[in-house]
């Protein structure tokens, strides 16, 4: 069996799949927020109920590939932890750990909307904006670690509009994150118009906020395009559940791709909130392996 955990900030995921990849277990259980011993025992539990087999977990933020200690993470309770090693002493079992957006574009590229693409951008759009690479079905970590994450480079060739450059949590300003996140959304519409609302109630309005956010997807999406040429982008997180992303940014983006046609397409995501579940799952599985 292949089990897999998604250890997220609010709630921690556990699913297994037997040999044919179908799903035989899933619970999701409150994560114990600030306590890192608990948490280490939540996924002990969560893995022995789950039953025997291999053990991925997706986490929010990466393994340094220095230290081997868990960077980049908003959950900073897990920061600077030997997440691995304590994670395979609780459990006595080897793990394989990877960061949440790799494991989302992992699960989409095997056998969600990125099936059968040779390169698929994975893109989180929630309540942070995160990243994630599969080449020929593998993840594509990178020696920093941090392969895929364009959410803090800066937005693009910023307008008026855009200005000035909204504070961001890393220390930059300007981040692709501080305008296309949920909150990044909240945010934009209240410096427009004085009004706090909440993303679903922006994007049900459809006004000037919204069109402001698809200009900036489809800016934002042009670098990756530029750098990366995928064959699909695949959207997860709150925001991919708007149906216009999927009409308005290919167009918009054909202004600043550097191609004459740009074949790339924008997808949904096919697995919804589980693909970062099913992306641990899969971590001992990619293709090109044994
Ligand atoms: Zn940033």
């Amino acid at each position: 069996m292949r089990i897999g955990v998604d250890l997220g900030g609010t709630k921690i995921e556990a699913i297994a799949l037997d040999g044919s990849g179908k799903e035989v277990f899933r619970k999701r259980i409150p994560t114990p927020r600030g306590d890192y011993p608990g948490t280490l025992k939540a996924i002990g539990s969560l893995v022995t109920e789950a039953g025997e087999g291999t053990v991925g977990i997706g986490i929010p933020g990466a393994l340094s590939r220095v230290t081997g200690l868990v960077k980049n993470a908003n959950s900073t309770w897990l920061i600077g932890k030997a997440l691995k090693e304590d994670i395979q002493r609780e459990i006595n079992r080897p793990v394989r750990i990877e960061n949440d957006a790799n494991c989302f574009t992992l699960s989409e590229a095997l056998d969600g909307a990125g099936k059968g693409a040779e390169v698929v951008f994975g893109v989180i759009l929630g309540t942070g904006v995160g990243g994630g690479i599969a080449v020929n079905g593998k993840v594509l970590t990178g020696p920093n670690a941090i392969a895929g994450e364009w959410g803090h480079n800066p937005l693009p060739l910023p307008t008026a509009e855009d200005l000035p450059l909204p504070p961001c949590y890393c220390g930059r300003a300007g981040c692709i994150e501080t305008y296309l996140s949920g909150p990044g959304l909240s945010r934009d519409h209240e410096v427009a118009t004085g009004r706090r609302e909440s993303p679903e109630r922006i994007v049900s309005e459809g006004g000037k906020t919204l069109d402001r956010y698809l200009e900036r997807l489809a800016r934002a999406l042009s670098g990756v395009i530029n750098v990366l040429d995928p064959d699909v982008i695949v959207l997860g997180g709150g925001m991919s559940n708007v149906a216009r992303l999927y009409t308005d940014v290919p167009r918009l983006w054909t202004r600043s791709v550097f191609s004459d046609h740009v074949a790339t397409r924008l997808a949904r995501n096919a697995h919804g909130d589980s693909s970062g579940v099913r992306g641990a799952a899969w971590l001992w599985d990619q293709r090109g392996e044994g």
